[in-house]
């Protein structure tokens, strides 16, 4: 349920870049009442192939194949909703705000669009999730991040999105367009400065609006594996989703192939830099 795509004789740079949204294999157990274009619309459609470069440029990219509404890789594992299972869940909770909107490890719901699940989920099916894509997912990744340092003393970690070019009422943000691009650094908790800037001045010399932290800071997949003192930078970039798809069909649009060349470059940029 996860990728690895790395050069042919292996990773040449200290830049890893993963995907953990862009998902859309459904697995035959996930069971939802949603339909599925519904459902697909939150799918950080194509980012896997937006940052497909990375290899090429030395890079690693680890992707996740499963979706992000089954189970979501970028959560800890214990923002569970326990409202969703049927009997005690068996392990501590510490639901955060993702959980109260619907979207904690486990997703309840699709932003305004409804509720995913007609049924509760058993303890054994969310184990099984966990199991099966949550652990595999992180340690791939841990361990790929791990094998960059020790080559390189160093690690730069690229986290993939994509968002909606609008917020709603259910996201932090509210009903607002979105900028081109947010970077999240947890506040400047996760990475240096110095790769941030190099991100933001490359996207704006692109032509690009970036904006930093507002609202996406960063989640899990950012917290737990950066360390910036000891040279461990993790970042995350969303991209928004109108510059190059189109978000109701999600077919791609004009802009796809501009964008993905601009990330390209950005890949080659970071992997000189890394
Ligand atoms: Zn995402």
């Amino acid at each position: 349920m996860i990728r690895i795509e790395q050069p042919e004789h292996g990773p040449r740079t200290a830049l890893v870049l993963d995907s953990p949204h862009s998902g859309c294999v459904y697995p035959a157990d996930f069971r939802f009442k949603l339909d599925a274009m519904t459902l697909r619309r939150s799918e950080d459609a194509y980012v896997d192939d937006l940052f497909g470069a990375a290899p090429a440029v030395g890079g690693v990219l680890l992707h996740a194949e499963f979706p992000r509404c089954y189970i979501d890789p970028n959560r800890a594992l214990d923002d569970i909703d326990t409202g969703m299972i049927d009997g005690e869940w068996p392990a501590p909770v510490t639901a955060s705000g993702k959980t109260a909107r619907g979207a904690g490890l486990i997703w309840r719901q699709v932003k305004r669009y409804g509720e995913i699940y007609d049924r509760k989920l058993t303890v054994d099916e969310v184990t099984r999730r966990i199991e099966q894509c949550w652990k595999p997912y992180h340690l791939a990744l841990s361990s790929l991040l791990d094998a960059a340092y020790e080559r390189h003393g160093r690690v730069l970690h690229l986290n993939c999105h994509s968002m909606a070019s609008m917020g709603d009422h259910t996201t932090e943000d509210g009903p607002v367009p979105r900028p081109d691009f947010i970077l999240g650094d947890l506040d400047g908790r996760s990475c240096a400065p110095a790769y941030v800037d190099a991100v933001r001045d490359f996207l704006q010399a692109a032509g690009y609006r970036v904006v930093l932290n507002d609202p996406y800071k960063g989640q899990e997949l950012i917290r737990r594996y950066s360390d910036p003192a000891a040279d461990r930078h993790s970042l995350q970039i969303e991209i928004n989703r109108a510059l190059y798809m189109d978000e109701a069909t999600l077919a791609r649009t004009e802009g796809y192939r501009r964008l993905r060349e601009t990330l390209t470059s950005l890949c080659a940029r970071l992997a000189s830099l890394a």
